[in-house]
C-alpha cells in the first residue's frame, strides 16, 4: 500500500513515519517527533487535510500527551478530534506550568536527580504550540526556583525544593490519586447519596477532589467531554442504583484505561445489577452515611501507600 501522507497531518512536518492498516482497519499509525505516536482514520485524515484548521496544533498537544501519559496511541476520528483539540486550546498559563511540573515529576526517578526535557520538540506536552512558549514557561519555572538547570542551554533540569512543594500543594503527583470521577444516576432522590455520602468521603475523608458532571450537561449521553474527564481522573466511583446505562459505559471505559473503579449500589437495587458486572465486589449501602464510611475505607485500603507518599516529596 503506498504512503498516504507526505507530512504529519497535525504538525505538517516531514520527519515522521506512517504505517497503514492500524489494528486491521482503514487507519494509519503515525510516529512523529512532535505529535508523538497516534492513530488516525482515513476519513479523519481527509477531513483534517481539507480544513487547515487552527485547531490542529492543539490536537497535536492531545496526541502527544496521551502518548506520554498512557503510552498508547490516541485514535483521531472525524467525530472526536475537534473536542479533543478544544480541551487544550483554552488552557490557562498556570495550567501550562502545572503540565511542566507534571512532566518533571513523572520523569524524575530519584529525588534530586535530573530529568530530560527537550522543549524544541516536546512543547506540545505543555499545551504550547511552539517551542518559544515552552521556553518561556521553563524560564519562569527557573526564575521561581521550581526547576533548576545544571548546564545552561542543555536539555536537563532538576526539580527544586520549591518545585516539590508546588507539586505537593497542587496534587500533581503521579504517585498519588488526586481526582475521582463519579458515575451515577442523576435522579434527585440520589442527591443525598452524592452530597452526604460520596463527596464527603472523597473530599473530606480522603482529601481528593471529587468530580461529577452536571445533570444538564450530561443528559445521559456519553460525550467526549465525559471521556476526557474520566481519562484525567485516577479513580472512577460507579454507583449502579437505578441501573443507569451510562454508568456501565463510564465504568467500563475507566476499567479499559486501567483506572481503579469502585462499584457501589444501594441494597434494594443489588438484584438489578447487570449479570456481567455482578462479579465485581460492590459496596452495598443502605444510607448516605453508610456509603461514606465504606467508600472511605475502600479508597484508603487501596491507596494507603499513595496517600502517604503524597504528603511529602519522599520518593
Ligand atoms: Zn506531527
Amino acid at each position: 500500500m503506498p504512503d498516504f501522507f507526505t507530512k504529519c497531518p497535525l504538525c505538517l512536518r516531514e520527519q515522521f513515519k506512517q504505517s497503514p492498516m492500524y489494528q486491521g482497519r482503514d487507519a494509519y499509525l503515525v510516529e512523529c517527533l512532535i505529535c508523538g505516536t497516534y492513530a488516525i482514520s482515513r476519513t479523519a485524515a481527509v477531513n483534517l487535510s481539507d480544513s487547515h484548521d487552527e485547531l490542529l496544533p492543539w490536537l497535536s498537544c492531545h496526541t502527544r500527551q496521551v502518548w506520554e501519559e498512557e503510552a498508547r496511541p490516541f485514535e483521531i476520528l472525524t467525530t472526536n478530534w475537534r473536542s479533543m483539540a478544544e480541551l487544550h486550546k483554552s488552557t490557562s498559563l498556570s495550567q501550562k506550568l502545572d503540565k511542566l511540573l507534571k512532566v518533571a515529576e513523572r520523569r524524575t526517578e530519584v529525588l534530586g536527580s535530573a530529568f530530560r526535557f527537550d522543549h524544541g520538540v516536546e512543547f506540545p506536552l505543555l499545551d504550547a504550540i511552539s517551542h518559544e512558549t515552552a521556553g518561556f514557561l521553563i524560564l519562569h519555572a527557573i526564575e521561581m526556583s521550581l526547576l533548576s538547570q545544571p548546564h545552561a542551554g542543555g536539555v536537563y533540569y532538576k526539580i527544586g525544593f520549591a518545585g516539590w512543594q508546588y507539586i505537593e500543594r497542587t496534587g500533581l503527583s503521579s504517585q498519588a490519586p488526586a481526582r475521582v470521577f463519579v458515575a451515577m444516576s442523576f435522579k434527585p432522590e440520589l442527591n443525598p447519596a452524592y452530597d452526604d455520602g460520596i463527596k464527603p468521603a472523597v473530599e473530606n475523608d480522603c482529601l481528593l477532589s471529587c468530580y461529577r458532571i452536571d445533570r444538564e450537561e450530561h443528559n445521559d449521553k456519553i460525550c467526549d467531554r465525559i471521556l476526557a474527564d474520566i481519562r484525567r481522573s485516577h479513580i472512577v466511583v460507579a454507583d449502579f442504583t437505578n441501573n443507569a446505562a451510562g454508568v456501565y459505559f463510564e465504568a467500563g471505559f475507566g476499567l479499559a484505561l486501567g483506572k481503579t473503579v469502585i462499584w457501589s449500589v444501594r441494597e434494594d437495587h443489588l438484584k438489578d445489577v447487570h449479570f456481567d458486572t455482578r462479579q465485581y465486589n460492590h459496596i452495598v449501602w443502605k444510607n448516605p452515611e453508610d456509603l461514606r464510611t465504606s467508600l472511605r475505607d475502600r479508597i484508603q485500603a487501596k491507596f494507603q501507600d499513595a496517600v502517604n507518599r503524597s504528603h511529602g516529596p519522599s520518593r
